[in-house]
């Protein structure tokens, strides 16, 4: 039942031709662009009956305790690399000195995840000037790169897989020179001495983690590329076990490569044609990438998006990413609701957070690289146009699958994206705090589990262009995300910071997770904002995502309790497994507080 006081219509709008009652679906009858309503009544049970407040329902946080520390902290996704972070912070470092460092350390550690052959989204808050900046290492598509790359002979969208294992998915990696650049800008540390530690590392060897054994273990294409089927193999051919010691000397000489030349040691000369030989030499599936492709590279800085909510200001990676607009778009549509009371996860605020999630994942349509298309992120943040958004939201019933709605200044063609795909966990986001109160907010991956399975001097190259649109244009319509020359793929990816009331930083949050990561981050806000958890205790709590069409509950999760009476309002529900890898700080008037995901291998460190 809605709070007292509280500006929730039930049934306005629902009892009307548009969405009403338990099983309400959207029916297109008049083309592609407009939807009428229809609604039906599938279930007997009375409006509402199952909609009480419950608390208690699905509170199922998995245990973990917020890590605190006075002067700074680095919450990353493995212990190796949150300790290069730390020592960064402890000899006086800034905050992107420790993501640097910790970043480097995740190329040797996290091959799967990401590093310096990916990209990544770096939002920088500094403390003393007040400035967000929003870094984008984004990789671009080749010169050669046309729309219809990703079809096979006869028009249809390759496979999946067999467009992401070799060199046609691999664009320039924009990583590490975004990272130069942000280090220019916001660095306290040399440079090359940012290095050192994922140089001796990379040499000593590290153990291998269960994680990457077990991912090694499940991978079919890794041993499709003759250096990546070595590195991750025993002589015999075997899965390196979890534990063994592994070294990579190649990767040791890239490094010191790179800590004395800057990113021209990867982006030029004798690595960037061993990249340009092996992308293009890939037999099965050659790519297109040249070395003036990788010369040309230019990081952007960008303007953040940020939007109110509550008391509160959410920022996040502009596009390309259309990740931190559908986080601020799902709070924005859930703003008129009573959340705190709800609770987490009661089944009335899963019902609620999953159709806001839908109705946001719906205008993920508009976002593409923004050189290329107009996208009318004003119109999407609106605050009349997520009311209108919101207001069809029945408390009674799922909308089911809905349209992209209609924003302001709308100049994009409409086309579908490619998805459906099944995108094997990888990506990490990092947070980080110094001593003077900058706050690094960093995602980067090399999209796929291993990327394109391409090892070159020791480091993996991505498959980030399969983040195209394989179809280039649907009924005729050329669609925004469709692959272009020097163009940046749509992401999800949602490094954050949130504005408490003084406009002071009061979170750093992200994660991996491929579009999943908007219903991730979209949690924790509500976790913290709305019902008081600390940053660990929302990180902890079950997943729950929908992206415009099944509710997905984390499997093994107390959120499993929500299946029943989420399908008694319409939802068709999944149990999935949600490998999220959130890592946040928070900025307490008391200190920082840290959490790190439980279902990953990462730590909070601090002092
Ligand atoms: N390539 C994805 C994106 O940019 C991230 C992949 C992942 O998180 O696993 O949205």
């Amino acid at each position: 039942m809605p709070a007292a006081g509280e500006r929730e219509p039930i049934g306005y709008r629902c009892s009307t031709l548009a969405e009403r009652g338990p099983g309400c679906r959207a029916r297109t009858f008049l083309g592609p662009l407009v939807a009428l309503f229809v609604c039906f009544q599938q279930s007997d049970a009375p409006l509402g009956a199952e909609m009480r407040p419950d608390p208690e329902a699905a509170s199922g946080i998995i245990e973990r305790t917020a890590v605190a520390a006075n002067r700074y902290m680095i919450a990353a996704s493995h212990p190796l690399a949150a300790e290069a972070g730390l020592e960064a912070l402890r000899r006086g470092g800034s905050a992107v000195d420790a993501a640097i460092a910790a970043q480097m350390v995740l190329t040797l550690v996290e091959p799967q995840s990401s590093g310096i052959g990916g990209g990544g989204f770096l939002l920088h808050y500094d403390a003393e000037s007040g400035e967000l900046k929003a870094y984008d290492g984004r990789e671009t598509a080749p010169a050669a790169a046309t729309p219809d790359m990703f079809l096979d002979e006869s028009g249809e969208p390759l496979a999946f897989f067999d467009a992401v294992v070799g060199g046609l998915s691999v664009g320039v990696p924009g990583l590490v020179p975004m990272l130069e650049r942000a280090h220019r800008e916001e660095g306290e540390l040399p440079w090359a001495s940012l290095f050192a530690e994922a140089i001796a590392l990379a040499e000593r060897g590290f153990p291998v983690s269960p994680r990457l054994h077990a991912l090694i273990a499940a991978d079919k294409y890794l041993k499709r590329h003759p250096a990546t089927a070595a590195y991750f193999h025993t002589p015999e051919g075997a899965p390196l076990p979890a534990g063994h010691i592994l070294r990579n000397p190649e990767l040791a000489d890239t490094l010191r490569a790179l800590a004395e030349e800057g990113s021209a040691a990867i982006l030029t000369g004798e690595i960037a044609a061993e990249i340009v030989a092996e992308v293009r030499g890939f037999a099965a599936n050659p790519g297109r990438l040249s070395m003036q492709d990788l010369a040309g590279y230019q990081p952007v800085v960008r303007e953040a998006v940020c939007r109110a909510y509550r008391h509160y200001r959410a920022c996040g990676m502009p596009p390309p990413s259309a990740g931190p607009i559908a986080v601020l778009q799902t709070l924005g549509m859930l703003e008129r609701f009573d959340v705190a009371a709800r609770g987490p996860w009661s089944v009335e605020s899963a019902h609620l957070f999953a159709e806001a999630s839908r109705l946001a994942f719906a205008d993920r349509t508009y976002v593409a690289d923004p050189a290329f298309v107009d996208v009318p992120v004003g119109g999407l943040l609106d605050q009349r146009y997520l009311l209108e958004r919101s207001e069809r939201i029945c408390m009674d019933g799922s909308l089911g699958e809905v349209l992209p709605g209609t924003p302001a200044i709308r100049k994009t063609e409409l086309a579908p994206p490619a998805d459906g795909m099944i995108r094997p966990p990888s990506t990490m986001h990092l947070s980080v705090v110094d001593e003077q109160g900058n706050v690094a907010s960093l995602t980067s991956s090399v999209e796929n589990a291993f990327g394109s399975r391409i090892m070159v001097r020791g480091f993996m190259l991505n498959n980030q262009l399969t983040d195209f649109s394989f179809r280039p244009e649907v009924d005729g319509r050329p669609g925004p995300n469709r692959a272009e020359p020097g163009k940046r793929p749509r992401s999800s990816m949602a490094p954050m910071i949130v504005f408490g009331p003084e406009d002071r930083p009061v979170l750093a949050i992200g994660s991996p997770g491929g579009s999943r990561i908007i219903g991730y981050v979209g949690k924790v806000l509500l976790g913290v904002i709305d019902w008081n958890l600390d940053v660990q205790q929302a990180i902890s709590l079950p997943n729950i995502t929908n992206r415009n069409g099944p509710t997905d509950l984390e499997a093994d999760s107390s959120a499993v309790a929500l299946q029943e009476p989420l399908e008694r309002l319409g939802h068709s529900v999944r149990l999935v497994p949600m490998t999220s890898g959130l890592h946040g700080i928070q900025i307490l008037p008391s200190g920082l507080l840290g959490g790190a995901d439980p279902r990953r291998e990462g730590v909070v460190l601090g002092d």
